[in-house]
């Protein structure tokens, strides 16, 4: 199940990152850090996060070239990125957002403008925390209930393929890895094999399937499972 959202925070400098990881995990959000880009990269590769508040001014790979990165990735184009700055100047700031950047905060910036904006991404991207039901197409599915929909007419699904599809809804159009899919369905403690998920996923296509309709869920090729 969802869980609360994660951040990632990626901020060279100690104080700094300190500061804002305390305060975001005080607004009941997991946190995890990287000092550098390439370790934020290398992160996001691991444990997808919901939301990224990377610092512009970073040694090395600066933040620019990881949201530019992040962002040319269909694998992670989806993640909300709030990009911090020193930098006040209007081209500045056209600049971070060129680069696909979700919102840009200035330094010095108050906590709790930053929090504010990490809470309206965090809505722009998971509409599924917030309510109790998560709709897509003609499939509707009740997570206080735990029941699901298609056509009107409720499907049976295992509870592995319920949180297969949780995922899936939560984020239409996300490419997921297989590796994702455990992570996020199994857990990072257990082992589980990744032909799992393929046995899950096939699972689940055969009951969207069961009503008539097509198969929502798309195989890419070398990357995992979409849904849509
Ligand atoms: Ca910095």
């Amino acid at each position: 199940m969802a869980g609360e959202p994660l951040v990632l925070v990626v901020e060279d400098e100690p104080a700094q990152r300190e500061v804002l990881s305390y305060n975001i995990k005080a607004e009941g959000y997991s946190v995890m850090t990287a000092e550098t880009g390439d370790e934020a990269l290398i992160m996001v590769k691991e444990t997808t996060p919901d939301l990224i508040v990377l610092d512009w001014m970073l040694p090395h790979v600066s933040g620019i070239e990881v949201c530019r990165q992040l962002k040319s990735n269909a694998e992670t184009n989806k993640i909300p990125v709030i990009m911090l700055s020193a930098r006040s100047e209007e081209t500045d700031k056209v600049r971070g957002l060129e680069t696909g950047a979700d919102d840009y905060v200035v330094k010095p910036y108050s906590v709790a403008e930053l929090l504010a904006r990490v809470r309206t991404q965090l809505r722009r991207s998971r509409p599924a925390s917030v309510g109790e039901r998560l709709e897509y197409g003609t499939i509707v599915l009740d997570l206080a209930e735990h029941r699901i929909f298609r056509d009107d007419v409720q499907l049976s699904l295992g509870p592995t393929e319920f949180r297969l599809l949780t995922a899936f809804m939560e984020r239409p159009g996300r490419v997921w890895s297989r590796e994702q899919l455990l992570d996020r369905v199994w857990g990072r403690d257990i082992y589980v094999d990744s032909r799992t998920v393929d046995v899950h996923v096939g699972r689940l296509r055969k009951a969207l399937r069961s009503t008539g309709q097509d198969d929502p869920i798309r195989t890419v090729r070398g990357a995992g499972y979409a849904l849509g």
